[in-house]
């Protein structure tokens, strides 16, 4: 099956993604990451990021050992921005020029959100990684992902995960699983497939946004899977 031609893309990358050895966020990892990025920026692809914080810090998780939920969440916020930083580093050290925006202002440390700022900076060629999720307790970034993508105008949503698309079961306990190579969002969301949060994956739908899922941790498979070479699952309608 061709994929369809994709020019500005947003990529999520969720907090894990940049663990390593031991470390919430792993230099070596991370500029691995980063060079994914700078080699389809180098391709001519338009490339906004929005990363996660589980790597530090989960507000869902520390509510349930006695946290107050929206502090936790909060929390977690804070924790994106501190591996936007760290993605902006290890791009700005490989010639990338990158902006981090974040959803929680905090102007010392990064521009906030302003969208046509962050379309102005994309038609200079930089790269803008979107901080903070939504920048409100009880969201996720991957909701955060689907919003700047509608917001951004992009053309798809690319979830870099550890695995290479979406299973009918958990391919590392089935081994049998199969992989969908398109799969529909109403699907995704009756059959409760892990794919992003049901909110995330509904905001993509009700605004005709695919979501490539695949993996990350593949060497070049973020070039491949855009060139509609590497494997991967493409959820539409
Ligand atoms: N978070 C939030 N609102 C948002 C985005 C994130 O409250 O709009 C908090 C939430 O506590 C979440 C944490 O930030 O657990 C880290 O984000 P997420 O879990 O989405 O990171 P990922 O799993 O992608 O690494």
């Amino acid at each position: 099956m061709t994929r369809p031609r994709f020019n500005r893309i947003l990529l999520k990358l969720s907090g894990e993604v940049l663990m390593g050895d031991g470390h919430a966020i792993d230099p070596a990892v991370t500029a691995r990451v980063a060079r994914e990025i700078a080699d389809v920026k180098a391709q001519g692809y338009e490339v906004c990021v929005v990363v996660g914080g589980g790597n530090i810090f989960r507000g869902l998780a520390a509510a349930a050992k006695g946290f107050e939920r929206a502090t936790a969440d909060y929390m977690g916020m804070l924790a994106t921005v501190m591996n936007a930083l760290a993605v902006q580093n290890a791009l700005e050290q490989i010639g990338v020029d990158t902006r981090v925006q974040s959803a929680i202002p905090m102007s010392s440390v990064c521009e906030p959100y302003i969208r046509r700022r962050a379309e102005r900076h994309l038609e200079k060629g930089r790269i803008v990684i979107f901080a903070a999720g939504v920048g409100s307790p009880y969201f996720t970034t991957d909701s955060g992902a689907a919003l700047r993508a509608a917001e951004m105008k992009c053309d798809a949503l690319f979830k870099g995960t550890s695995v290479d698309g979406v299973y009918d079961a958990d391919p590392k306990k089935v081994p049998t699983a199969k992989r969908f190579e398109t799969i529909s969002y109403d699907r995704v969301l009756a059959d409760n497939l892990k794919v992003m949060d049901a909110s995330a994956v509904a905001l993509c739908r009700d605004n005709n946004i695919p979501i490539v899922v695949f993996n990350i941790r593949e060497q070049g498979n973020l070039a491949r899977v855009l060139a509609g070479e590497g494997t991967a699952t493409i959820v539409q309608r």
